[in-house]
């Protein structure tokens, strides 16, 4: 079973995918094997060109979780989608020194359910878990990653709206 973690970047998605690893489970950090698909750089987005396709061609599922932006594009059994409120988000990116072009795009994205609905578009609503990591300690989250992954906990998304943290000034 290949359980994939995604959102938005800030979430905290190396963060628990290290718990888990810690915890004893396989984890693929998608950063780590992105690196042969680079084709180019778009600076004005101040982000990498990915060939998907061709990485998406060359991936080969294994036992555990794959934790990263793209985790949705991959041959996922089931998928969690971390979800962080988007002023904390906001925040969060601010602490890492990214550009406020940056982390008000990321902000947007988090408000307006981005990688929610990637990931929807992609998978069974059967297979998709959305969990809200805001005021959650990094053991709960990983907690309820490994209840879903095991099945003990059903599929659940759908429940957050936060439409009215986008495009605020910051
Ligand atoms: P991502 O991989 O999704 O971009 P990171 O795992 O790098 O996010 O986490 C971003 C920041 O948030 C890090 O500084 C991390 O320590 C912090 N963080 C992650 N998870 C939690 C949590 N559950 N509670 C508080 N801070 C967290
Ligand atoms: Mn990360």
């Amino acid at each position: 079973m290949m359980c994939g973690i995604t959102g938005t970047p800030g979430t905290g998605k190396t963060t628990v995918a290290d718990e888990l690893a810690h915890r004893g489970h396989r984890v693929v950090h998608f950063t780590d094997i992105v690196q042969p698909y680079v084709i180019g750089k778009d600076p004005k987005r101040d982000t990498q060109i990915i060939n998907t396709d061709r990485m998406v061609d060359e991936f080969i599922p294994f036992d555990g979780f794959i934790e990263g932006h793209f985790a949705h594009l991959l041959p996922c059994d089931r998928m969690v989608v971390l979800r962080l409120r988007p002023d904390e988000l906001a925040a969060r990116l601010a602490a890492r020194g990214y550009s406020s072009d940056k982390i008000e795009e990321n902000r947007d994205a988090e408000a307006l359910d981005v990688c929610l609905i990637e990931t929807v578009e992609q998978f069974e609503p059967s297979d998709v878990f959305e969990l809200d990591t805001t005021a959650k300690s990094l053991a709960e989250c990983a907690d309820t990653i490994e209840r879903f992954y095991r099945g003990e906990i059903p599929a659940s998304f759908g429940l957050i709206d936060w439409s009215a943290y986008a495009g605020v000034s910051t």
